[in-house]
């Protein structure tokens, strides 16, 4: 809490989508809610007015996570501002999508930026803080594709694979300051990101799913508020699959 009692709370991405389900779900009077954005101003305002709507205060910024100089400036002024970080959720993420044999470095080079690295860089800054604190709560989004693999997203699968990895890692670093790292691996979610996908591509991608339709946001945002919240204070090092059952 800061001296003003506020919980402080960071979600990346937060301008569409899971992002902006998450910052809705955590707001709560008392709360903080900073997000970023990548380009899309007009939705990161929309999101601004849901946090408002739900009691919290709401900050934005434009921030590349890819960027390591730009996230240690962004959250270097969080911490300024209010002095403490208690709850990250790396949510920030792109698809670049393409067989292995085509895939272009670049299409590589960005998905692993954004997704892996940007994951890197909030963490980075985020726990120092919190192992001053004696206090954090980090939640990272991964994906089901990152433990089932999926053909066409090499790229990606390999980011929210190492997203898990990652997770487990400073989780056995930071437990013993209090700090939880716990990852959640949304299934097929109707979001930005699945809106491409042609009805052919939709029914066969619902064929996969066990409860037989596709996720909403808020589904994932429940089970990210529940990680933030106390009742998961034991809980660290973990995957929780938000799937519909894709993954058993
Ligand atoms: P989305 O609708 O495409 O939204 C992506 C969000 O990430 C937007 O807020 C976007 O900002 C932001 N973003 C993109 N690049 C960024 C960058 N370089 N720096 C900072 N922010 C950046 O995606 P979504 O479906 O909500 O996905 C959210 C997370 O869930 C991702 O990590 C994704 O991999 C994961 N996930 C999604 C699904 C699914 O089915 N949708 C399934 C499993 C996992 P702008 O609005 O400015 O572009």
């Amino acid at each position: 809490m800061t001296e003003s009692g506020d919980r402080i709370v960071v979600v990346t991405g937060g301008s569409r989508g899971i992002g902006r389900a998450i910052c809705a779900a955590l707001s709560a009077p008392g709360t903080t809610v900073y997000f970023n954005y990548n380009s899309n101003l007009d939705a990161a305002l929309a999101t601004a007015r849901e946090i408002s709507a739900g009691g919290g205060k709401a900050c934005y910024h434009q921030v590349d996570v890819a960027s390591e100089s730009a996230v240690s400036d962004y959250l270097g002024t969080v911490l300024k501002e209010a002095g403490r970080i208690d709850v990250l959720v790396n949510n920030a993420g792109i698809t670049r999508d393409g067989l292995l044999v085509r895939m272009k470095e670049t299409d590589w080079d960005a998905v692993m930026d954004v997704n892996l690295k940007g994951t890197f860089n909030c963490m980075k800054v985020a726990a120092k803080a919190m192992m001053k604190q004696r206090y954090g709560r980090i939640i990272n989004i991964s994906s089901v594709v990152g433990v089932t693999g999926n053909p066409g997203q090499a790229n990606y699968v390999a980011s929210k694979a190492g997203i898990i990895g990652l997770t487990k890692a400073v989780a056995r670093e930071l437990a013993s300051r209090n700090i939880t790292v716990n990852a959640v691996a949304p299934g097929y979610i109707d979001t930005d990101m699945t809106g491409d996908l042609g009805d052919t591509a939709k029914a066969a991608m619902i064929g996969q799913i066990p409860m037989g339709r596709i996720g909403t946001p808020e589904e994932i945002a429940g089970v990210v508020a529940f990680l933030a919240s106390a009742a998961a204070d034991y809980i660290t090092g973990q995957v929780i699959h938000v799937s519909g059952g894709m993954y058993m």
